[in-house]
């Protein structure tokens, strides 16, 4: 067996939690698996066996009640949780599994079973808040994940880096009062959930262990550049993480149809490179990747396949879609602001 391949989980039960008239639908998942199996990308990386969570993991980070609510709903047959968020039958094992899933990936990356790894499920975790659903989100997988490597030997640190469109609300409010979890997300503003304002910092201990960077309608490849150059990385170094974790959306695209940033797949593609490199210096390349939002799915299809070849050091990118004709907004201001708040 070779040691230093990229990971991936993928199971079936996955495309079953589905409403195909939603944009969190099945059909994103398919299509991400059938762009890696065309382009020859699967046969390359370790798959690891997807696993079913058991309660008392779902609830490191979730109530007992919300848990047991989630699974007695679905069973009955499910229904809307919250005007965002639909569930059937399947949708509480399929979530469970996200979750067992996770963890797996996260410590076969910290064991060294895999270098490093990209968790291909659904549904996204990063809005779930620990006592509901909320924004086509059951479980907060990675908040989940990020604690149970706390628990693993040699990690204290651990990072997470959200750069989905939306504000990882769920993430922050699960790992909020934990300075040992930095989170930093990157978002539209004022956009929804609503929250990550630059001033949601953390609080007590964990004060300034959360990094909110709001970026306003149409800042794309430039405005991401600048905002990981001065603020995303710097923040990195200084935390020293033992582990970076990604909550990897790719509804920030400008042809994403529910968001208004204005990425391309190159700009996708430089921000991974980025993050791949910091894990490289700060933890022996320790990055896991986890599949969250992106509605569009050619821009998921070459995202997500672009990512996994950098996991796996192959440098041919594909970027048939080409950048937005938009002029992109002045940041100045906010990234003056950023550092000062942060003291970067
Ligand atoms: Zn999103």
């Amino acid at each position: 067996m070779k040691a230093s391949r990229t990971g991936i989980v993928f199971d079936e039960i996955f495309l079953k939690h589905d409403q195909p008239s939603h944009p969190e639908n099945a059909k994103r998942l398919e299509s991400i698996i059938s762009a890696l199996k065309e382009k020859r990308l699967l046969e390359k990386v370790k798959p690891l066996k997807s696993r079913l969570a058991e309660v008392d993991e779902i609830t490191i980070c979730h109530t007992k009640e919300y848990v047991e609510y989630a699974k007695e709903f679905c069973e009955k047959g499910g229904g809307y949780f919250d005007p965002d968020t639909y569930s059937n039958k399947n949708s509480f094992l399929t979530a469970a599994t996200a979750v067992g899933s996770s963890i797996d990936l996260t410590k076969a990356a910290i064991s060294g079973e895999v270098k490093n790894g990209f968790a291909l499920l659904r549904p996204p975790g990063h809005h779930a808040l620990a006592n509901r659903s909320m924004g086509f989100c059951l479980f907060g997988n990675i908040a989940i994940a990020a604690n149970v490597a706390l628990t693993q030997p040699g990690i204290k640190r651990v990072a997470i880096v959200d750069f989905d469109v939306h504000h990882g609300n769920g993430t922050q409010a699960l790992i909020a009062d934990d300075p040992n979890i930095l989170f930093i997300s990157t978002h539209q503003f004022p956009f929804y959930p609503g929250t990550g304002s630059i001033r949601e910092i953390g609080t007590g201990d964990a004060e300034g262990t959360i990094i909110n960077i709001p970026l306003q309608s149409g800042v794309g490849d430039s405005g991401f550049k600048s905002v990981f150059e001065e603020i995303v990385i710097p923040s990195l170094q200084r935390f020293h993480p033992d582990l970076i974790l990604v909550s990897a959306g790719y509804d920030a695209h400008w042809e994403d149809p529910l968001a208004n940033l204005s990425l391309s797949l190159s700009g996708f593609d430089w921000i991974t490179t980025q993050l791949i490199s910091s894990a490289q210096q700060l933890c022996a390349g320790k990055i896991i990747f986890f599949l969250e939002g992106g509605y569009n799915l050619d821009v998921l299809d070459f995202g997500v396949t672009n990512a996994i070849r950098r996991l796996l050091e192959i440098s041919n990118i594909e970027d048939p879609i080409g950048e937005s004709s938009q002029t992109e907004p002045e940041i100045t201001r906010l990234i003056n602001e950023l550092k000062k708040i942060h003291s970067l």
